[in-house]
């Protein structure tokens, strides 16, 4: 941080896809309208607000405080998640199932994420609220194919994710999902300008750390081996078998224990889980990353999205395709 306080630089401060001719350089949080606290993570608390200028659009502000970003030593990961939700908010790369960063904020004590606001809350919610806490096999379908979707446009960017589940999958009123919280994401072009961190197979690959949720944890992350973008599709899997029962797939007392079960592989089906659905999760939940159903070696992203549990879905018009009814 700067002598004055500043975290993010002026240059910095805004994504080229939000300078409209009706937005100013520069907005300040007394621009927005708080409509209601929405939720707090463990670094930030968001809000439902408004812009009170001419577009009056809903948004989300996330508001971190810069003296705990400073005391938890987070300025490099608050910074490499601005960059990244800065670039995938750019006109050319702004994706319609991904949050969207249309400017950040700061002040004295805090820094502002102003973002596309998702208004029916996320997915973990959404199935803990259901009458049997399980969607339906057309509610799975669409919301793992515009997950699949969404991860498609951010692996083709560089970019991986580190931290799917449904906690992270928001709906927007429109019912289409937006694919939140890249606060562990990571950029695979950085691995690309540090030649000696590359495998010998010369493709961007990246040592991993502990990122996430320990149901969602990949058994090449407990091994401290490379990732790369099919942890993503590792995660699909898991949020997939979480669609479908109610239930994380790897489910224990601790997470030593549940991370034995990732390593071990040990999950169950429930004997109704549909047949089509199973062999995906079957064929994403494999140990070896580029054993996984959408890496380069199992036919990439293409033999993902031809898998019989998509058959007969239209992928072109997810867009404009209708939302599953609400059970
Ligand atoms: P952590 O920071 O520990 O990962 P988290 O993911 O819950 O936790 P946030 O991403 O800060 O933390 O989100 C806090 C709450 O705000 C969550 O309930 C989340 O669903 C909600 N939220 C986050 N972004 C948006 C958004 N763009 N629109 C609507 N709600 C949002």
């Amino acid at each position: 941080m700067s002598e004055d306080g500043e975290l993010i630089p002026e240059n910095l401060r805004r994504p080229a896809s939000s300078s409209t001719a009706s937005s100013p350089l520069q907005r300040t949080i007394a621009d927005y309208n708080t409509i209601k606290e929405i939720g707090e993570g463990s670094f930030s608390t968001v809000y439902h607000a408004r812009e009170m200028f001419e577009t009056r659009r809903d948004v989300a502000i996330k508001m971190c405080l810069k003296q705990q970003i400073l005391r938890q030593k987070r300025i490099d990961a608050i910074m490499r998640e601005k960059n990244i939700l800065a670039r995938l908010s750019t006109k050319e790369n702004i994706h319609p199932f991904i949050v969207g960063l249309y400017c950040t904020i700061q002040d004295t004590d805090h820094l502002y994420f102003v973002l596309t606001y998702a208004s029916e809350g996320d997915l973990a919610t959404i199935l803990k609220k259901l009458p049997n806490r399980r969607f339906d096999e057309a509610q799975a379908r669409f919301y793992t194919a515009e997950l699949v979707e969404a991860l498609d446009h951010i692996h083709s960017l560089g970019v991986i994710h580190r931290d799917v589940k449904p906690d992270n999958i928001l709906i927007q009123a429109s019912g289409h999902i937006l694919l939140s919280d890249f606060g562990s994401a990571k950029e695979l072009s950085a691995i690309k300008e540090a030649p000696a961190e590359n495998p010998p197979d010369d493709r961007p690959k990246r040592r991993a750390s502990f990122v996430g949720t320990a149901q969602f944890v990949t058994p090449e992350m407990l091994k401290g081996q490379p990732v790369d973008e099919t942890c993503d599709y590792w995660a699909v899997g898991v949020s997939l078998f979480q669609f479908l029962t109610g239930h994380h797939c790897f489910h224990d007392e601790s997470e030593y224990l549940i991370f034995q079960r990732i390593q071990k592989l040990l999950y169950k089906f429930p004997e109704d889980f549909p047949e089509n659905a199973r062999n995906l999760v079957v064929d994403l939940l494999v140990l070896e990353p580029n054993g996984r159903l959408g890496s380069s070696e199992r036919g990439g992203i293409a033999d993902l999205k031809s898998h019989p549990f998509f058959e007969a879905l239209d992928w072109k018009n997810l867009t404009s395709s209708e939302p599953p009814k609400k059970s």
